[in-house]
């Protein structure tokens, strides 16, 4: 591998060059520390955050690398392949977590490597639909972003505690890097996040966060995953080809509440087909562009985002107070508009409906209908008895 990847290194000496060059020396040094924190004594289990995109995909490369090559006797510790379904994923990042998570699982097996997969989802009343249609939460924004602890971070958190709670403790490895973004390395900075060094997790306790590629650039983890096949089988070129299409990285694994900054943010990314923190979906529209085979379906899923941006655009989709009943005024004395109002969410649910007919593929579940029905069923008992109190009052 270290040969491989030395021959393809640029030969004028710029910074870039000098960086690349001292790659497999770096990649070492990660995998010495990767396996010294494996064989630790403990037995709290690992838990590696899996995407199904680039940093992930290298993060668990290398971790297997190092435990494939352990004697089996010191393979001790469990490991958990964790992935994240928003239930509103872009449909082509999705299918490539499932793919590369069942090639992933069934090689495990075969090798005899002590991995567990699981992939968590938000609770059925906490997704995007039960919220946006039955409760009539706009479409998140940056303001309003309340998707990312639902959908992402509680689901998450949920396992991790209970990983906690059965064995005493968990470290969660982390693909995230510095360069990213300036958020990010903001972000850990701030953190004194170290590759070597564990961190405490912001809110599961007894949970450590390791990110053991917090120093590598972008160049570097894509020059592992051109010159380097994965050990489960096949190559990364399915995974370089997405990114190339989509011309974006993707809406991270969130795993605690540091490293939401970064979903729904505005670099190309893939995250919920739904997103509409970000003005433009510049992966989906890369997608499209590039004459993807699934265009025609794509910029289905892309017009209904933008229909629902149009739809929170406009006040009169919404309700003049909050669920509560409450009105709500700006400092500067203007109105700050409710959830959708009834007729719009019913609107939303029967072309969401449509389109998922006219498409063939699953974009809502029973059971999020049913769970909407509910909210709507106890919003209009509400809504009733707000109105009877008020009659009453105008009346007295
Ligand atoms: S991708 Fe967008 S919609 Fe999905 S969780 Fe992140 S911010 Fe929310």
């Amino acid at each position: 591998m270290t040969s491989q990847l030395i021959n393809v290194v640029p030969a004028s000496d710029t910074v870039d060059s000098k960086r690349l060059r001292s790659l497999p020396t770096r990649l070492d040094g990660i995998k010495d520390v990767l396996r010294r924190e494996y064989c630790r004594k403990h037995r709290h289990p690992w838990v590696i955050a899996y995407s199904g995109g680039k940093d992930s995909t290298l993060l668990l490369q290398l971790s297997w690398e190092v435990v494939a090559a352990l004697d089996p006797a010191e393979r001790r510790r469990r490991i958990v392949v964790l992935g994240n379904d928003t239930l509103v994923e872009s449909p082509l990042v999705i299918r490539h977590l499932h793919t590369s998570l069942a090639a992933v699982k069934d090689a495990a097996t075969r090798f005899g490597l002590p991995m567990e997969f699981q992939v968590t989802t938000p609770a059925i009343d906490q997704t995007f639909w039960v919220n946006v249609i039955g409760r009539g939460y706009i479409p998140p924004t940056r303001n309003f972003r309340w998707c990312t602890d639902r959908m992402k971070i509680l689901p998450t958190s949920r396992l991790l505690q209970q990983i906690v709670r059965e064995h005493g403790g968990t470290i969660l490895l982390v693909g995230t890097r510095r360069s990213e973004s300036q958020n990010r390395r903001r972000g850990m900075d701030r953190r004194k996040v170290s590759a070597a060094k564990l961190n405490a997790h912001s809110s599961v306790e007894g949970c450590r966060m390791f990110a053991p590629l917090a120093d590598l650039a972008d160049d570097d983890v894509w020059m592992v995953l051109m010159q380097r096949p994965p050990p489960w089988g096949d190559t990364h070129r399915k995974l370089i080809s997405l990114y190339r299409q989509a011309g974006g990285g993707e809406c991270p694994l969130v795993m605690s509440s540091e490293d939401a900054p970064s979903c729904g943010s505005s670099s190309p990314r893939f995250g919920c087909w739904t997103c509409t923190v970000v003005a433009k979906d510049r992966s989906l529209r890369g997608l499209i562009d590039s004459g993807h085979d699934e265009a025609i379906y794509l910029t289905s899923l892309y017009d209904f985002r933008e229909w629902l941006i149009a739809l929170r655009e406009d006040d009169t989709n919404r309700l003049p107070v909050r669920r509560d009943g409450n009105p709500r005024r700006r400092a500067d004395g203007s109105q700050v508009f409710g959830p959708f109002s009834l007729p719009v969410r019913r609107e939303i649910l029967d072309r969401l409906l449509a389109l998922q007919k006219e498409l063939d593929v699953s974009l809502i579940s029973p059971a999020e209908v049913e769970s909407i029905e509910d909210v709507w069923w106890r919003d209009e008992i509400t809504e009733a008895g707000r109105l009877a109190l008020q009659q009453s009052v105008a009346d007295a």
